[in-house]
């Protein structure tokens, strides 16, 4: 949508153009965004700006798990004390925040960064297959546990890789059922997950 006719100063307008490209941010919510940081104090306005800034800056992808991390291998794959046989595929570094509350989990993680998704022109060269792969090659993996949402566009991801991991001859499985089709592994209450991650199964 275009916003350009706002009757607003342009810093304004400016600032609301910035948060409608925002995911879920609408023109309406943009605006009160804006408004909302009118209002508030020139130190948490700065604040936000150099939260911004700072993920830009210092964030960057593990080279082994392509979780987001401050440090290059990141703490959960430097960690000794976790299960090194085991790796848990994964979305987005959201749903690894996720499994790591229910404290059921002390394998390791690879994150996706994407589901395939025919629709919007997502193949597996688009996400961080490749890099699965290459981790396998170690043989030290004994476990894949396949943790895309349980939608159609996960499970799709998920017969993928059990394809294309099972001749390797390591053990896949997917999260048990609990997890209600078309949810979201990110909102997914602690019980339902550890639940799904204990009644997992061999696929
Ligand atoms: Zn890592």
């Amino acid at each position: 949508m275009n916003i350009d006719f706002l009757p607003t100063a342009q810093p304004m307008a400016r600032l609301i153009q910035e948060l409608h490209k925002l995911p879920g941010i609408g023109p309406k919510s943009a605006q009160r965004l804006a408004y909302f940081l009118l209002r508030s104090s020139e130190e948490e306005a700065r604040a936000l700006a150099e939260a911004i800034v700072a993920v830009k800056e210092r964030i960057i992808f593990c080279s082994i798990c392509q979780n987001i991390t401050e440090t290059n291998p990141c703490p959960i794959c430097q960690d000794k004390e976790r299960d090194h046989t085991k790796i848990c595929v994964v979305e987005e570094p959201l749903d690894i925040l996720a499994l790591e509350r229910t404290r059921g989990y002390h394998g390791l993680y690879h994150v996706l960064h994407g589901v395939i998704s025919p629709m919007n022109g997502i193949g597996p060269d688009e996400l961080r297959v490749k890099e699965l792969l290459a981790r396998l090659q170690g043989g030290a993996t004994q476990e894949i546990i396949l943790a895309t949402n349980p939608n159609l566009e996960g499970e799709a991801t998920a017969m993928y890789l059990h394809r294309l991991i099972t001749p390797l001859g390591i053990k896949v499985t997917r999260l048990a059922r609990g997890l209600p089709f078309g949810s979201d592994l990110e909102y997914a209450d602690e019980i339902t997950l550890i639940r799904a991650l204990e009644g997992r199964h061999e696929i």
